[in-house]
């Protein structure tokens, strides 16, 4: 185990009030954290039970599971909450359902069925698809504001913030009706009980002594609030943070946080820590050259004596094909010559629609590989469909989901049926389940209508007893039998191997059912088939299923998804204009959360960075000249070595900012 420099150990040690460690990329911020646990538990003898870690990604927060897993072991480890901000809003919630209302098994929407309601409430206005994702977004940071719909509505500007406004209005109504609350509410839902019932806060305070979170700087309003009122007056808090990898202001993230704090805190003490202990020094200085451009609240200084390090490559390709066959070629290179393994590569990139190409070259040229992120597990239809199965199963009251599998596989109950049976719900104020139940249906609907809306509501319920009394995975197992959803699958997919694929996914879903169980049984026997649900809803399962396999591979991935980890070799690619910084910031100006994004992506490596760009892409079906992103020609162009430019303009442009540069820092060392 590495030792801790005195500024590490300084901010382990400190247990006296809060803490802030303020500090560039790689220099031992999550070490301090996973360190800290381990202090407090082992020599403060605080019970892992009443101490919490949050950070913001499922990736991140496995991360730092397994690196306290190494730290705190068996019995001393129990209780210890190690989770993402909304997992730990999601146990608030679901231990505190009953004083908020909620039903124990309520929903949780993700972002497409957050997205299917408000189309649904939005239709009748002939909304197009793009303007429904507005509106998705605009309530996402209301939520995030704390705003409730009347306040946004009071604020509203224009008519298309008034449309917003009455559409989050209409949506919190059908929220509630569902017994559902989406991603945001993970929060915001914790932040308004802890307000309205101090008696509550009260026990989770008694709860949580002492809290720490990583990543500070991406916090937005709601989870800052959800940090104060947990942590109350005693102040019991170690938070780190670099406001240069502040790279979530688009989803209402506030590095005005950092300052905050200070002003919340009066007692708060900063730490520093200045040495990196990731990355060579060119890569080092290439991150502080580059970021440097961005204007700066804080002073920071960042050193390495990991020695100078291979050169930073920054290689040309003719176009986006070539550009990928390079990396290619140059991992499986590398791969041959020195042993490295893959899984020691990571390729990062703008925009998840970059993988796509990627894919195809890294297959052709057998490099193994995993994608984060991206197409997730649970967007895929068969995985919806079943999940939509269980949650009805566990929520009655979810009419979307209902909606869904109510003719997956067929049942021949058509679209009129269940417009009629809509409208009764709606008049009844039940929901569409409950509906299928009622006397007065037979007012509205044909017999055989009712009858076999009754043969699924019985089907249901039978399924639902059998997860109550016998085994629950047995019982979704039979679920999934009885309707012959393999059947279905095979009739309604092209091709076998789709298929194939496609049934896979089902049957990892139901292991995965299995795993969470156990494991929710670990800290709580009495844990069923709601809690499973639940719990699974929130995490991405295909990370769980990168965790479970720690095979050879080199990693995918966008710049946001990598935050927090390291690897010894990386590439970026994509460093073009447009794409690098993004276009959309071109226009709206907010060129310096994508040069975070840079800084982020070249503090990711140790040894090797290696930056890539196509002089051409193609775009809407035609070839486009691309411009070499501004980052390359921020970072010290004497460390740099081009490849793939020819002896033209531009790399005399190359070779004379180089020589300019190198003139600079000449005269910058007199
Ligand atoms: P980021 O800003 O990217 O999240 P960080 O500040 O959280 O980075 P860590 O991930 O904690 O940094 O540490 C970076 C690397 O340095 C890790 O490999 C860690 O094991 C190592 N490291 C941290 N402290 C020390 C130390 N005192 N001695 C040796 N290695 C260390
Ligand atoms: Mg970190």
């Amino acid at each position: 185990m590495s030792k801790l420099n005195p500024r590490q150990k300084e901010a382990v040690e400190y247990v006296g009030g809060p803490l802030l460690v303020l500090a560039g990329a790689g220099s031992g911020k999550t070490s301090v954290i996973t360190r800290k646990i381990a202090y407090l538990i082992q020599k403060c003898g605080v019970e892992g039970r009443h101490i919490a870690a949050v950070t913001f990604t499922n990736k991140a927060s496995r991360e730092m599971k397994e690196r306290v897993g190494q730290l705190v072991k068996g019995k001393e480890a129990r209780g210890l909450t190690v989770s993402t901000f909304h997992n730990l809003g999601l146990n608030i919630i679901r231990r505190e359902h009953r004083i908020l209302g909620l039903k124990a098994a309520f929903s949780l929407f993700d972002d497409q069925d957050s997205k299917a309601l408000l189309r649904d409430l939005m239709l009748h206005q002939n909304e197009d698809a793009e303007q429904v994702d507005t509106v998705r977004n605009q309530i996402s940071n209301w939520k995030n504001d704390m705003l409730e719909p009347a306040q946004a509505l009071a604020q509203a500007a224009g008519p298309d913030d008034i449309l917003a406004a009455r559409a989050y209005e209409a949506y919190e109504i059908h929220l509630r009706a569902y017994n559902a609350v989406d991603f945001d509410d993970l929060i915001l839902i914790p932040v308004r009980l802890f307000q309205n019932h101090p008696e509550v806060l009260d026990r989770w305070q008694g709860r949580i002594r002492y809290l720490l979170v990583d990543e500070y700087q991406d916090t937005n309003l709601s989870q800052y609030r959800l940090v104060r009122q947990l942590v109350g007056h005693r102040g019991a808090l170690t938070v780190v943070g670099d406001d240069d990898q502040s790279i979530y202001a688009w989803r209402g993230a506030r590095p005005e946080n950092l300052v905050q704090l200070n002003e919340d805190f009066p007692s708060l003490k900063v730490v520093k820590l200045e040495q990196n202990y990731r990355s060579t020094r060119l890569i080092l200085k290439a991150a502080n050259t580059l970021i440097a451009n961005n204007p700066h609240v804080f002073d920071k200084t960042l050193w390495s004596d990991m020695g100078f390090g291979d050169p930073i490559r920054v290689i040309y390709n003719r176009n986006e094909e070539t550009e990928c066959e390079r990396i290619a070629t140059e991992i499986l290179d590398r791969h041959l010559r020195k042993a490295t393994p893959f899984k020691d590569f990571a390729i990062l990139y703008r925009g998840n629609f970059q993988a796509r190409l990627l894919e195809v070259k890294l297959q052709a040229y057998q490099v193994p590989y995993k994608l984060s992120g991206g197409t997730s597990f649970f967007s895929r239809a068969e995985i919806k469909d079943v999940m939509a199965y269980l949650k009805v199963l566990i929520n009655p009251d979810d009419d979307n989901a209902f909606l869904r599998i109510i003719n997956t596989p067929r049942r021949e109950i058509g679209p009129n049926t269940l417009q009629k049976l809509g409208t009764y719900a709606s008049e009844r104020q039940v929901g569409l389940y409950a509906a299928c139940d009622e006397m007065g249906l037979e007012q509205v609907l044909p017999a055989q209508a009712i009858e076999r809306l009754r043969r699924f509501r019985d089907w249901m319920q039978r399924i639902y007893r059998q997860c109550q009394q016998a085994d629950p995975v047995d019982a979704i197992r039979e679920m999934v039998r009885d309707i012959d959803y393999e059947g279905w699958i095979r009739q309604n997919t092209a091709s076998e191997a789709a298929a194939d694929k496609r049934v896979q996914n089902v049957w990892f879903l139901l292991d995965s059912i299995r795993s969470t169980l156990d494991r929710l049984r670990e800290d709580d026997p009495d844990a069923g088939i709601e809690e499973t649900i639940t719990r699974l809803i929130l995490l991405d399962l295909l990370d769980r299923q990168e965790e479970e396999d720690d095979s050879d591979r080199v990693q995918l991935m966008t710049l946001h998804a990598s935050k927090g980890l390291e690897f010894p070799h990386v590439f970026m690619m994509g460093m073009e204009e447009e794409l690098l910084p993004h276009r959309n910031s071109i226009e709206m100006d907010t060129i310096e959360e994508e040069r975070r994004l840079a800084y982020v992506g070249i503090t990711r490596a140790r040894e090797t960075l290696t930056m890539t760009l196509a002089r051409q892409r193609k775009q809407y079906g035609e070839m486009v000249d691309c411009l070499p992103s501004r980052f390359i020609d921020e970072v010290p162009q004497e460390d740099l070595v081009i490849e793939g430019l020819e002896r033209n303009q531009d790399q005399n442009r190359a070779r004379g900012k180089a020589t300019l540069n190198s003139l600079k820092s000449l005269l910058d060392s007199f």
